[in-house]
C-alpha cells in the first residue's frame, strides 16, 4: 500500500481548494494583478498592532481559558448586544476560536452524525462543503441564481430537505457573490428552519461590510438564538487575517460542544491576538468604518468598469468581490481565468472554485488598490474584447 493510499478516505475525497490550486500558477508567474486573494490590502490599525506590543510587554504569553479571555468574551456579547440586539452569556455562550475557520469545522463536528444532511447555498466560500464532509455529513448543494441575486429561496430549500437534514449553513454577506439577505427573506428561512427543526449555522464574517442597507443577524430572528450558531470574526473587519481570531456565539450545549473539541484539538486561541480583539471591538469603529468606506468607492469603480467591458453582473450588497458573468465568452470559468492569466496577467478566481453553481463566473476582490483595480480593468476589458 502506497502512502498515499494510506490517507483516510474522507480526506481523499475532499478536492483541493480551487483558490490554492489556482495562487500556485499566480506565484510562479512575474508582473500579476492579483484580484485573487480575499483578503482586506489594509494593514492591522496600529492601535490593535499598539496594544498587542503592551500586552507582551506586560506577559501576555501564556494560555488563556479554552474558551477565551473573559475580557474579550464579554467585549464579544456587548457588541453582539449593541449591534443586533441578542444577548449572550460570556461565560458560557461565547467561545473564541481560531478564525472563523476553526469556528466552522467545529460546529460541523459538534453537531452532525455520520450521513446528516446540511443544506448549503451555492456559489459560496470553500470550506464550508469540506467541512461538512470532514465531519461525516452529506453537504446537499442548494444552487443560487444571478437573475435571484444569488439568495437562496425557501422552495428550493423545501426541494432538497429530507428527514436526514440536520442543519441549514449560510453565509450573507456572501463570498464570492456580493449577496445579501433582507430581513424578510431570512424570516422565510427562519420559518423553514422551524418548521424542519433545523440548526442553522450562520457565517456572518462579513457582516460589517454592507453597503446597501444593515446587515440582519439571523440569531436576532424571532425563535433563532438557540436555534443557530453565530459565526463572525476580525479577518476582515478589522484586516486582521494572519492574527487568526473568530468566534461563535449560541445556546450553552452548542457551545459547550464546539469547547470540548476546541480544548483537545486547539487548546486555546493565542492570546496576543485576542488581546489586540479587545482593542479592536473597543476603539475599532472608525478605523473599521473608513475601511468600509474605501471598498464602497472600490465597488462603485468595479460595477461601472464591468458595465463598461460589457459582462452581465450582479451590483454586490456586501464583502469585498464582484462576481461577473463570463459566460458571453464562451469559455468556461477556469479557461478564462488561465487565458486571462497568459494573456493579460491578471489574476481572478474561476468561479466554480466555489462549487458547481459558480461555473460560468469568476471572483475578483475588490479589496486591493484602486490603481490596481483600474490597471486589472483595463486589461480584462482587452482580453474580453477578443471574444465578444
Ligand atoms: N468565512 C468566509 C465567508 C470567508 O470568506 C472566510 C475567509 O475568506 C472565512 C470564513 C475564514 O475566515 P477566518 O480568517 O476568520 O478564518
Amino acid at each position: 500500500m502506497t502512502w498515499a493510499e494510506r490517507i483516510s478516505p474522507a480526506v481523499r475525497a475532499i478536492p483541493p481548494s480551487g483558490i490554492r490550486r489556482f495562487f500556485d500558477i499566480v506565484a510562479e508567474t512575474k508582473g500579476v494583478v492579483s484580484l485573487g486573494v480575499g483578503e482586506p490590502d489594509f494593514v492591522t490599525p496600529w492601535h490593535i498592532r499598539e496594544s498587542c506590543v503592551y500586552g507582551l510587554q506586560q506577559g501576555y504569553t501564556a494560555y488563556t481559558s479554552n474558551y477565551g479571555l473573559l475580557e474579550l468574551r464579554e467585549e464579544i456579547a456587548k457588541n453582539c448586544a449593541a449591534s443586533y440586539g441578542v444577548n449572550y452569556d460570556p461565560r458560557k455562550e461565547v467561545l473564541v476560536t481560531v478564525g472563523v475557520s476553526e469556528a466552522l469545522d467545529l460546529a460541523m463536528r459538534a453537531i452532525l452524525s455520520p450521513g446528516d444532511e446540511v443544506l448549503v447555498p451555492e456559489p459560496c466560500y470553500v470550506s464550508y462543503k469540506a467541512c461538512v464532509s470532514l465531519a461525516g455529513g452529506v453537504p446537499v448543494t442548494v444552487p443560487t441564481r444571478m437573475a435571484d441575486c444569488f439568495r437562496v429561496t425557501v422552495s428550493q430549500l423545501e426541494e432538497l430537505v429530507t428527514p436526514r437534514t440536520k442543519a441549514l449553513l449560510i453565509g450573507y454577506p456572501n463570498n464570492p457573490t456580493g449577496a445579501i439577505m433582507s430581513k424578510a427573506e431570512l424570516e422565510g428561512i427562519a420559518a423553514f428552519a422551524l418548521k424542519h427543526d433545523l440548526i442553522v449555522i450562520s457565517d456572518e464574517i462579513y457582516a460589517s461590510l454592507t453597503y446597501d442597507g444593515a446587515h440582519t443577524c439571523f440569531a436576532s430572528l424571532p425563535g433563532m438564538r438557540d436555534r443557530t450558531i453565530l459565526l463572525n470574526g476580525f479577518s476582515k473587519a478589522y484586516a486582521m487575517t494572519g492574527w487568526r481570531i473568530g468566534y461563535a456565539l449560541s445556546n450553552p450545549d452548542f457551545i459547550g460542544a464546539m469547547t470540548k473539541i476546541h480544548q483537545y484539538t486547539m487548546l486555546c486561541a493565542p492570546i496576543t491576538a485576542q488581546v489586540a480583539a479587545v482593542e479592536a471591538l473597543r476603539h475599532g469603529q472608525c478605523n473599521m468604518l473608513r475601511m468600509v468606506e474605501e471598498y464602497n468607492r472600490r465597488r462603485r469603480l468595479m460595477v461601472d468598469g464591468f458595465k463598461t467591458i460589457g459582462l452581465d453582473c450582479f451590483e454586490p450588497k456586501g464583502a469585498f468581490y464582484i462576481f461577473p458573468s463570463i459566460k458571453q465568452t464562451g469559455l468556461s470559468s477556469l479557461a478564462f481565468a488561465e487565458e486571462l492569466l497568459k494573456a493579460e496577467k491578471v489574476a481572478l478566481v474561476p468561479g466554480d472554485a466555489f462549487g458547481e453553481s459558480g461555473e460560468g463566473f469568476v471572483r475578483c476582490s475588490y479589496a486591493s488598490s484602486t490603481a490596481n483595480l483600474s490597471e486589472a480593468l483595463t486589461r480584462i476589458g482587452r482580453f474580453v474584447k477578443k471574444y465578444i
